[in-house]
């Protein structure tokens, strides 16, 4: 079996016949192959948008609604096969898996329902014999590029409102992700997408990413990753001034209070870090404690993390943490623990990669908490995308935030206190583009989803995300 691209409304090969091996990080053993794109593809692809777009533009909102709609009921009716293409090509556990790719046809009904919902206003001028009025046009083609620890949220993330919005969109996942993916499009477009209005490109970023993100005919960039790549995607789209959303890096901050509710708030830490073996951008990634309940927490959550995250194969039973997606990324995790060891950190739970033979052949970590981690080092200053968590002290909720801000990313965050004033302040004054108040990091389709200062710029979720794909333009009728 070998995965294709879409292009044009076609299931299509590379057009030089170059493939890419898919790679099971649980034992390393090749999944499938998908296309090696290059420019050529590239060029086909956002062609076959720009051709597309005008029609989709102009076709009712409506129509485009029933579309969707359709849409998410074929992709929830697959969510068995698509939930077993994720675990085996990115390793997460296949329970999360099911509950990746339900999200996929929920955010697809959450679109739908807006896409017949968009107006502009009526606005009056001071001239009697005039008026004003806004339109919101669709911006045009689309480039959408994912990465690989959430690949079907985070497509749909995109490519649902673009759709909605009027847009036609080139898709390229990241290339040790693009089965689930790829399949989840092809489901989508088989509802009777006008060809060319939803494309997929396959290959490495570092060699097509610059062509798509640079072509003369793409109107808009959407993109999820890293940091260092974002910066690099800004700077080549401001050839064209191509506009932008840049989901990036996070390394979000937890407080929990002296009068925080320690059972809890150490579940949701656990969740918070561990889940997708720690690969998600909205993390609990440093925790600040006050001091009267700080052994109590560090005793909990190295409990938790040593008796509720058993790792292996996503496709086992039970199986909680899977492999880290790719030995680089094992090895980055790894480095960024033994830094912080080397320098003086103690290793309350993990550390070290599980024993045995099932998992000789995978990118296995267990779940590690370190406490006494020196605040420049890597673990602390840099995004650690991992199950390892470092765990600080503190002596109120000053020094809290004032550490909490003391990082380049601003993505989530989070404070346990019964202390409702407690829970303003840190709303307010965490710089981040999300602050749960006693409870867990989980992100809703309906509020506004996006990053403060080098965690990138621009939002998903919500009617906000429409924003981003719409442009208004303003209209003075005089008569
Ligand atoms: P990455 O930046 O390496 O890759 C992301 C995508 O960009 C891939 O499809 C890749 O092929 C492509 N790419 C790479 N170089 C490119 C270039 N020059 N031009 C165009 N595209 C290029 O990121 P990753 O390692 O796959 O993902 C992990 C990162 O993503 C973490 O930093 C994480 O925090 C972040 N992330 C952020 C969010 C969010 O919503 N803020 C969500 C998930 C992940």
């Amino acid at each position: 079996m070998a995965t294709s691209m879409l292009i044009a409304g076609e299931t299509v090969g590379a057009k030089s016949g170059k493939t890419l091996e898919v790679r099971n990080p649980a034992n390393g053993e090749v999944v499938d192959t998908v296309p090696k794109g290059s420019l050529a593809d590239v060029d086909a692809a956002v062609d076959a948008a720009a051709k597309a777009f005008p029609a989709w533009a102009s076709l009712s909102g409506a129509k485009r609604a029933q579309l969707m709609h359709e849409a998410a009921r074929k992709v929830k009716a697959a969510v068995p096969e698509i939930a077993k293409l994720l675990t085996l090509e990115q390793g997460k556990p296949l329970a999360h898996a099911v509950l990746e790719a339900s999200r996929v046809s929920e955010n697809l009904d959450y679109y739908a329902g807006l896409a017949d919902k968009l107006r502009g206003d009526y606005v009056p001028l001071e001239d009697a014999n005039k008026f004003g009025l806004t339109l919101r046009r669709p911006v045009g083609v689309v480039v959408a590029i994912t990465p690989w620890n959430f690949p079907l949220t985070l497509m749909a993330n995109k490519v649902a409102p673009a759709l909605a919005a009027g847009c036609t969109v080139v898709l390229k996942p990241a290339s040790t992700t693009p089965l689930a993916t790829q399949r989840t499009i092809e489901i989508i477009n088989s509802v009777g997408l006008p060809a060319g209005v939803l494309n997929t490109v396959h290959g490495p970023g570092g060699e097509i990413g610059d062509a798509l993100v640079s072509h003369k005919k793409v109107n808009k960039i959407a993109f999820t990753g890293q940091t260092e790549t974002g910066k690099r995607i800004m700077q080549l789209a401001a050839q064209n001034v191509t506009r932008v959303t840049l989901e990036l890096g996070g390394s979000d901050p937890m407080i929990v209070c002296d009068d925080a509710d320690i059972r809890r708030a150490t579940a949701a830490t656990a969740i918070g870090r561990f889940f997708n073996a720690g690969q998600a951008c909205l993390a609990v990634k440093r925790v600040y404690l006050f001091e009267a309940i700080a052994q109590e927490f560090m005793q909990k959550i190295a409990d938790r993390a040593a008796k509720e995250w058993p790792v292996g194969d996503g496709l086992k039973e039970g199986v909680k943490m899977g492999p880290l997606h790719t030995e680089r990324q094992r090895a980055e995790v790894e480095a960024q623990v033994a830094d912080a060891v080397k320098r003086g950190a103690k290793v309350l739970a993990g550390g070290k990669r599980p024993e045995g033979k099932e998992f000789e052949k995978g990118w296995f970590m267990e779940a590690t908490v370190l406490t006494d981690v020196p605040e420049d080092s890597r673990m602390a200053t840099e995004e650690v995308f991992g199950p390892a968590l470092p765990v600080f002290i503190v002596k109120d909720l000053d020094e809290a935030i004032a550490k909490s801000n003391a990082s380049v990313y601003g993505l989530g965050s989070s404070i346990w206190t019964k202390d409702l004033a407690k829970a303003r302040k840190a709303a307010e004054q965490i710089e981040a583009g999300y602050t749960w108040v006693n409870d867990i990091q989980v992100a809703y389709d309906q509020l506004p989803f996006g990053g403060a200062k080098q965690s990138g710029f621009g939002k998903e979720h919500g009617i906000e995300a429409l924003d981003g794909y719409l442009e208004k333009k303003s209209v003075v009728l005089a008569y």
